[in-house]
């Protein structure tokens, strides 16, 4: 890599470097390159790199190939102390923020206020941003224990489990259902041996999650979920030999009275509860008002899981676009998940059906909600209102507006105060 440069001297090639970035014409800037007048890491007059310039303009490709250049994608010569990460979260685009994590960017550097990437992305609405970067796990802490350690004869996890393992960690869909999918995905999980050592390596991520020095309770909580998860696949497994469709049944089967998805909702809170590190802020929100799925969601995004007709009722997908074609009330992902929630939905498919019919065929497609619901849409908006406050309580704390923070360099930064009760 080459070596740090000065602020603001840039050769005339480096400008118009900069230039061709903006343009996003990526063969004129590999040509560029390759000459000796060109450094990938110049700094222009504000400390920015033109990685930092094609993530903040977001150009995909030109930031693949300024990282394949050698481009440093954890420079902080920034004025403010902006990486490139930031930008890229900045930018809203998720292909590049995914780029600069897998190029190694770190996650916990702050700018000059005190804020990670992801509360910077949370500050301007970068959601999906926030989600990749708060998901995000280095393949390389689940493949340390594909290694024996110490004097152990064989490793924790055989390494066959560790990609697998990684896909299931790198989830931004918790839902319990898509969790348990993605273990029948893998022919190498279902089986009693590999869930039990896979399990166990959560757990151990779990405690140095909580353990490293900047302790991140939010990815324990996750591992620590996602071991919960892997537990009750292995004790259905255990029982009955039926590929993990008796969890998913469970998981899915409905209320009679209103369809809401009972044992699921124990289930999270259970897990929620259950986690061993009992400082948990997470622990405090889980009141009686929220479900627990959307608690848990809020924590990795940033932002509510509202319960929309965006997302599939059997694993919790975005984007879902296919309806049940008798009730046209309830939206999947796909085929599958529809044959899956079916045996749950038909007791709840007539009662809506007949309630559309009443409607009356002009009056707008809006489904009645029920008393249960109601009571749920309640408690989230009361839910979502104290988060809401709560962060104006912490902008007001650190003295100013989310826009303003992101760009004066005053108050040094607040961290969370710790648990004194
Ligand atoms: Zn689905
Ligand atoms: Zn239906």
């Amino acid at each position: 890599m080459a070596a740090p440069t000065q602020k603001g001297q840039l050769t005339a090639s480096e400008r118009k470097l900069l230039q061709v970035i903006e343009a996003g014409d990526v063969q004129e800037a590999a040509q560029m390159l390759t000459s000796d007048d060109v450094r990938v890491n110049c700094l222009d007059e504000c400390g920015m790199t033109p990685l930092m310039h094609a993530a903040y303009k977001g150009k995909a490709d030109m930031c693949g190939l300024l990282l394949q250049r050698g481009a440093d994608v954890n420079c902080n010569q920034h004025e403010y102390g902006y990486t490139a990460l930031m930008f890229a979260g900045l930018s809203g685009k998720t292909d590049i923020t995914s780029m600069m994590l897998d190029a190694g960017a770190e996650t916990d550097l702050v700018n000059s206020v005190g804020r990670t990437a992801a509360q910077m992305a949370a500050f301007v609405g970068q959601h999906d941003c926030v989600t990749v970067i708060n998901n995000f796990f280095p393949r390389a802490r689940v493949d340390y224990y594909t290694r024996p350690r110490g004097t152990e004869r064989e490793p924790k996890l055989p390494p066959a489990l560790a990609g697998p393992l990684h896909e299931i960690i790198m989830t931004t869909n918790l839902n319990p259902v898509k969790i348990v999918m993605l273990v029948r995905e893998n022919p190498a999980l279902v089986d009693v041996g590999a869930l039990e050592k896979c399990y166990r390596v959560m757990d151990l991520l779990c405690e140095q999650c909580v353990k490293q020095p900047d302790s991140n309770e939010v990815l324990a909580m996750k591992m620590h979920y996602i071991s919960c998860v892997l537990q009750k696949c292995l004790i259905f497994l255990q029982k009955r030999d039926d590929k993990l469709d008796a969890l998913v049944k469970s998981l899915l089967r409905g209320r009679d009275s209103d369809g809401f998805p009972q044992y699921q909702e124990k289930f999270i809170r259970d897990c929620i509860r259950k986690f061993p590190y009992c400082e948990s802020t997470l622990l405090q929100q889980l009141g009686n008002d929220p479900t627990a799925y959307s608690v848990l969601t809020q924590a990795l995004t940033g932002q509510m899981a509202f319960v929309d007709a965006d997302y599939c009722a059997t694993c919790g997908e975005r984007g879902a676009d296919k309806r049940c074609s008798l009730c046209k009330s309830v939206t999947y992902c796909s085929l599958t998940c529809q044959q899956l929630h079916w045996f749950t939905h038909k007791k709840m498919c007539r009662a809506i059906q007949e309630q559309n019919a009443h409607l009356g065929s002009d009056a707008p497609r809006m489904k009645e909600p029920n008393d249960g619901e109601r009571d749920l849409a309640t408690e989230t908006a009361n839910f979502l209102q104290e988060l809401c406050l709560r962060a104006e309580e912490t902008v007001a704390a650190v003295g100013g507006c989310p826009a303003e923070l992101l760009a004066c360099p005053s108050a040094p930064s607040h961290k969370p105060s710790g648990s004194q009760q």
